[in-house]
């Protein structure tokens, strides 16, 4: 009697005035950014293709080098500047607006530095890429993107490995948690235990995030030998040992539910589809009479300039389909974490709920975001949807069998999870994985690119 009096669950999410003025002016701010940012891009582009920016490029290149691929790595790099520089606008006001309120205590020197790196990255594996792609192009005219779909999928699967290991530690410091936190590690071992799978601490880490940034997190990574959870170090500062629990619950819902495995065909099948139509768009814009934009032909370095155009549009095009299936995981991921901390905390609802209300209040989430920009942007569901849905989600009291741990209702004990079959270890896993965090980062100025 007395437990059931004292257990009044918050079902809504809401912030105090301060934090709600806030949240909604920073929705705004993070709207127009992004959707101004693309307009500018797209607009900026489609300025120097048409000025005939790509002609000039592509005959300074062969006026230095008759070799088609020599000349893309002239022109890749030339390219991919002014890409970097058309894009920095946007960023540097993200951040400034990060700062503003408070989630970035990054000074503008190490992001500057930050910027930087990552600009040389997309240098130098953009001309890799353009250098790839033309050489297609050269082959055959009318099935390079076929082959260039092909070839993704290798290059996907060896990026998701590689991240962790050689792009991540540019940016941040990672240190093994069992030797900053053994006392964490021993309990998330009950949740890698409940879950019937086999996460070794070693493959567990600490990000020292609090450098960079004020905000809560905890995201999955790599694959294979590479694979790994990683902890914000804010988040031990910042939630109690249960709420971490569910963050760390939640994390393991992705690697128990295949989620980067299935976020990879889903990726890869939207690749096969934009290449089809970028393949379609660009014969159409380079081969029509009219053509203002001085290319002989598509296989010309000359046209680097569309086809960054034309992959900058189909990529915002793209957005919604991408983060639908992604918010769609995101839930799945939000049952998983409940389901595997019942037994293991005292309130499973209760820590959810005050999970998603601490976290909402310190990335200052906007309780009622606007439907169209929710739709198009948002790679997990709102704060709001899924703070009711936790506060709501109680199969055990309702006799009603749990998603994923359906034996635990038939037996009374606890097994892995019934379509799993404790399969998992993580040492053996043969498919590649995406990030998938706990919490969105949705503003496209990062100290943490992989968050985008
Ligand atoms: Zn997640």
């Amino acid at each position: 009697m007395i437990e059931a009096a004292s257990r009044v669950i918050l079902s809504t999410y809401t912030l105090p005035p301060d934090k709600l003025e806030k949240a909604i002016h920073l929705s705004h701010w993070r709207a127009a950014l992004y959707f101004g940012g693309v307009a500018w891009t797209i607009l900026i582009l489609w300025a120097l293709v048409r000025w005939g920016l790509g002609e000039r490029i592509g005959r300074w290149a062969s006026s230095i080098t008759p070799k088609p691929w020599l000349q893309g790595f002239l022109v890749g790099p030339v390219w991919l500047v002014i890409l970097a520089l058309i894009d920095l606008p946007e960023e540097t006001v993200s951040h400034a607006v990060s700062l503003h309120y408070g989630l970035s205590v990054q000074r503008w020197p190490g992001w500057f530095s930050d910027w930087g790196v990552s600009s040389l990255l997309l240098i130098l594996f953009g001309t890799l890429a353009f250098t790839c792609v033309y050489a297609l192009m050269r082959r055959s005219h009318r099935h390079w993107w076929i082959w260039l779909w092909l070839l993704t999928i290798p290059v996907e699967v060896a990026g998701i490995f590689a991240v962790p290991v050689f792009i991540d530690p540019l940016f941040n410091h990672f240190s093994p948690l069992e030797k900053t936190d053994p006392a964490l590690v021993a309990q998330l071992e009950r949740v890698v235990a409940r879950g019937g799978i086999d996460i070794p601490p070693s493959r567990m880490f600490l990000m020292d995030a609090s450098t960079k940034s004020t905000g809560v997190n905890a995201y999955v990574t790599g694959f294979g030998a590479s694979k790994r959870v990683v902890v914000w170090d804010t988040t031990l500062k910042l939630a109690s040992i249960d709420e971490i629990l569910f963050i760390y619950g939640h994390e393991q819902g992705h690697y128990v539910l295949r989620h980067i495995v299935k976020g990879l065909l889903f990726s890869l099948l939207l690749f096969l589809i934009f290449y089809w139509i970028a393949f379609r768009l660009l014969r159409r814009l380079v081969g029509c009479r009219w053509s203002p934009w001085r290319i002989r032909s598509l296989d010309d370095w000359a046209s680097v300039g569309l086809v960054l155009l034309v992959m900058t549009l189909l990529s915002f095009i793209a957005e919604p389909m991408g983060n639908a299936f992604s918010r769609r995981i995101e839930h799945q991921a939000d049952v998983y974490g409940q389901e595997v901390i019942h037994g293991l905390v005292a309130d499973p609802q209760q820590v959810a709920v005050v999970d998603f209300q601490r976290l909402g209040e310190i990335w200052l989430e906007n309780p009622s975001p606007n439907r169209f920009v929710e739709w198009w942007t948002y790679t997990h569901p709102s704060t709001s949807e899924r703070l009711k849905f936790a506060a709501n989600y109680d199969p055990w009291s309702e006799g009603k069998e749990p998603r994923y741990f359906r034996s635990e209702v038939r037996n009374g004990i606890t097994l892995a999870p019934s379509q799993n079959h404790g399969n998992h270890s993580i040492r053996t896993a043969r498919f590649p994985i995406r990030r998938v965090g706990f919490f969105p980062r949705r503003s496209r100025n990062s100290s943490f690119p992989e968050n985008r």
